[in-house]
């Protein structure tokens, strides 16, 4: 037997992803604008999934225009792309990086064909001189400030760029902004909307995207040419009009390591933060806050948001909330509630997932499902299945 560091004994942590909940959550943003293509947003990884197996999933759904951060996250999905064999890939897909233009990274975006995301006149910049030393000419994308103050150009810098398209020196294959508040019942994205269509009234037949997931729910009005989605493809809620309607697509399972009665009068985890009025069935699980299970998961007494009502698991056909204060590399549930033969150390626990909500999970936990998926630890195995699903 070989031994490695890289050994993974099965008690570790695992998310398991389902590609065909994957694939039909695309299907499904992508029927709610038939008018528009449908892109993804495969940044951060994915989402924390693997950004080469969403990609290519995602492309044999039919998605042939991806959205990443950095530029080396778009050589990944190129790269994935092609080690696939999506044969056509490379010519018919596009990869377009948001942010983080410089000198140095022209070369990568020219050779691995990633679009960059123009937003300040100095990208403009920057690009143009890039391909004047290469001695080439490539499309670029865009985006407009319409009321987020996060990245963009604003009028003036839109009417450089609309000049250097009419003179010939800029090609453009996409205008895009951002929406800040699509998935709360305001009229922020209306007045977006409205700055948006100034601006790209500007730079006249570019095709035009300004809807994330939450934009897919508002309505045809804010398809347009292309919808940039990320969180609703990986099952996560963008609004109220998504709820319901979006398959789960990640489960994240850990092991009991041990189980354990304590008695009333005695406390559990760090800081003996959770006192205990019972005696106490306690199941040790092999997932902490290093994993990605935020510390604010715990149940009780933790200083950062202080007190809240505890975050739950399933376990045994239920749920069990989680006891004291989240660790490093292990989580304490209460499960004094279930019959005593119902568990035994190796059984899995799930943290989110079918039955199990995220957003859920991410609310009791105080903050949001992208950041429980973006922040899943490099020791949670990432375990693809198609087909059966997730039960
Ligand atoms: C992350 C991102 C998206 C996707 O947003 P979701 O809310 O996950 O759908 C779309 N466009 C831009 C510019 C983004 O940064």
């Amino acid at each position: 037997m070989t031994l490695s560091p890289s050994f993974r004994p099965d008690r570790m942590p695992v998310v398991e992803i389902d590609s065909s909940a994957l694939a039909a959550n695309w299907r499904l943003l992508a029927a709610r604008n038939p008018g528009a293509r449908t892109g993804a947003a495969v940044k951060a990884d994915g989402y924390g999934l693997g950004a080469g197996k969403v990609a290519s999933t995602l492309y044999n759904a039919g998605c042939r225009d991806f959205f990443v951060a950095w530029a080396g996250e778009g050589l990944a999905v190129r790269a994935a792309l092609d080690a696939a064999g999506e044969a056509e890939a490379a010519h018919d897909t596009r990869i377009f990086v948001l942010q983080g233009l410089e000198p140095a990274s022209i070369p990568l975006h020219l050779s691995a064909g990633l679009t960059p995301v123009l937003s300040t006149p100095d990208d403009i910049a920057v690009w143009r001189e890039g391909l004047r030393s290469a001695g080439r000419r490539a499309p670029a994308a865009i985006q407009f400030e319409t009321g987020m103050n996060r990245l963009g150009l604003n009028l003036a810098d839109a009417q450089l760029a609309s000049a250097l398209v009419a003179s010939g020196e800029l090609d453009l294959s996409l205008v895009m902004s951002h929406l800040a508040s699509a998935d709360e019942t305001t009229d922020q994205s209306a007045r977006q909307r409205e700055r948006f269509l100034a601006l790209a009234a500007l730079l006249p037949g570019v095709p035009r995207s300004l809807a994330n997931s939450a934009g897919v729910f508002l309505g045809a009005d804010f398809g347009f040419d292309l919808t940039r989605p990320g969180i609703a493809l990986y099952g996560g809620e963008a609004g109220p009009a998504s709820r319901g309607v979006l398959r789960p697509v990640a489960r994240l399972t850990a092991a009991i390591l041990q189980l354990r009665t304590a008695s009333a009068g005695e406390a559990a985890g760090y800081g003996a933060a959770a006192p205990l009025a019972r005696d106490t069935r306690i199941a040790t699980v092999g997932l902490g806050y290093a994993d990605g299970y935020q510390r604010a998961a715990s149940g009780a007494g933790v200083a950062i948001r202080g007190l809240r009502a505890g975050t739950e698991t399933f376990v045994a056909g239920r749920r069990v909330p989680v006891l004291g204060r989240v660790s490093m590399d292990l989580t304490l549930l209460d499960v004094t509630d279930l019959p005593e033969a119902a568990l035994a150390p190796g059984d899995r626990v799930e943290f989110f997932g079918p039955n199990l909500p995220i957003d859920a999970v991410a609310t009791a936990a105080g903050t949001i499902a992208y950041e429980l998926l973006t922040g899943l630890g490099p020791r949670v195995e990432r375990r693809w299945s198609t087909g059966a699903g997730l039960s």
